[in-house]
């Protein structure tokens, strides 16, 4: 790709930020994601934090561990240690319960030591598992949060996994080009400031080991350490499903407040032609918007404003009973519950509801990944793939991106 052009002022601000949050706002005893190692070397793969939606406001959950392994709290002591495990982590008035043992902490590790050694509902993890209490009101333990700590590579073999069919005949260009994507993705969002990444694609769908195939892990480690950069700093590496005929561009849809050059949309035309999708959004949705934005007690109609190069709705009139409000496209698909903004039609039918038929699957910032596993199945490299989607940006190892961080 390209060499990086001068500075933006958003970019420094956040490398300073990563400065500035990089050791503050982690966990006791967890490193830094690319925090500076003695000697002043960043890590080369620093740990990350993922929230396993699935399991998070429970009040049980059945874990194995094979192997030894050891209960610690959050200061280091050792609560607890065995040698395999095949019992529920459960809560009740007197706080959890692993198998037999009670642990008197809110929150706590559990570290197996050996690689891949949690099974979790039948879903086996790498790495050490965190639980965090939930007290009701009257500070009683309600419920419990699941976090898995792993290496970052792991980390993202198991969000390739998730966010593309690794299988797919012709995908390997692809999968590396996900696995930068996704790489980038994470540290940019943890080096911000942000402690943990949901496994559910609000962040980026991550898998356990049981979905890992041998094509996945080829591409973790042929772009190993691999990060997408602009300005010497992270580059926020969006991507999503499908286009729809061009990506959007980032500082218009409100994904960032400044221009940012590889994110400011390309056409990507053969997606026009995808799956067409028609959803009806009904009256209810449509009121409920109404009333929740002070616009009256029911809607009345829309009016479409303005759309982009490549045709994606940009934003858009709501007209209620008593007022008017403006929209971004992008908030309209959340609220409507739509898969894309690249809507090529609007009716109103009679019960009140809105009919609306469009094409593309997700937000369309970044990397669009079925445009992505065309041209690998084409031939292209992941470089041209990255290059394609992220225009300018550059492709630098995390070691020299730190190196060179200001
Ligand atoms: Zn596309």
């Amino acid at each position: 790709m390209p060499a990086s052009p001068p500075p933006s002022r958003l970019l420094l601000f956040l490398g300073l930020l990563t400065l500035i949050w990089g050791g503050s706002l982690l966990l006791d005893r967890q490193a830094p994601p690319g925090a500076p190692l003695p000697g002043g070397l960043a890590d080369p793969d620093p740990l990350v934090l993922v929230r396993l939606e699935r399991f998070a406001g429970g009040e049980a959950l059945e874990l194995g561990i094979r192997g030894r392994w050891r209960v610690v709290d959050d200061l280091g002591n050792m609560l607890h240690e065995g040698h395999g495990l095949d019992a529920p982590v459960r809560i009740d008035s007197g706080g959890y319960k692993v198998g037999p043992w009670r642990v008197r902490a809110d929150s706590f590790w559990i570290e197996p030591e050996g690689d891949d050694a949690l099974v979790l509902d039948q879903s086996r993890y790498h790495g050490r598992l965190r639980f965090e209490l939930k007290r009701d009101r009257l500070l009683l333990p309600e419920s419990f949060d699941v976090l898995l700590e792993l290496p970052l590579e792991a980390y993202v073999l198991g969000v390739v996994c998730g966010e593309l069919p690794t299988l797919a005949e012709g995908a390997a260009e692809a999968l590396k080009a996900q696995a930068v994507a996704a790489r980038s993705y994470a540290l940019w969002r943890l080096r911000g400031g942000r402690r943990s990444l949901s496994d559910s694609p609000s962040d980026q769908r991550f898998r356990s080991i049981d979905w890992v195939t041998d094509e996945a892990r080829r591409a973790v480690n042929a772009t190993q350490g691999l990060v997408l950069v602009w300005d010497r700093a992270l580059l926020p590496a969006w991507y999503h499903a499908n286009c729809g005929g061009g990506t959007a561009n980032a500082a218009v849809v409100g994904f960032s407040r400044e221009e940012i050059r590889p994110l400011a949309g390309v056409p990507d035309p053969i997606c026009a032609a995808g799956p067409v999708w028609e959803r009806a959004v009904g009256p209810e949705v449509l009121d409920r918007i109404a009333v929740r934005d002070g616009l009256g007690d029911s809607f009345e109609r829309m009016v479409l404003r303005e759309r982009d190069v490549s045709g994606r709705l940009i934003s858009a009139v709501l007209v209620g009973q008593d007022a008017t409000l403006g929209y971004r496209g992008e908030d309209l698909r959340r609220d409507f519950g739509l898969p894309s903004t690249f809507w090529s039609s609007l009716r109103a039918v009679q019960d009140g509801s809105l009919v609306v038929r469009g094409t593309g699957r997700g937000h369309g910032v970044g990397m669009c990944q079925d445009g992505a596993l065309r041209l690998s199945r084409e031939g292209r490299a992941f470089q041209e793939i990255l290059g394609r989607y992220y225009p300018g940006a550059g492709l630098s190892s995390l070691a020299d991106l730190d190196r060179t961080d200001p």
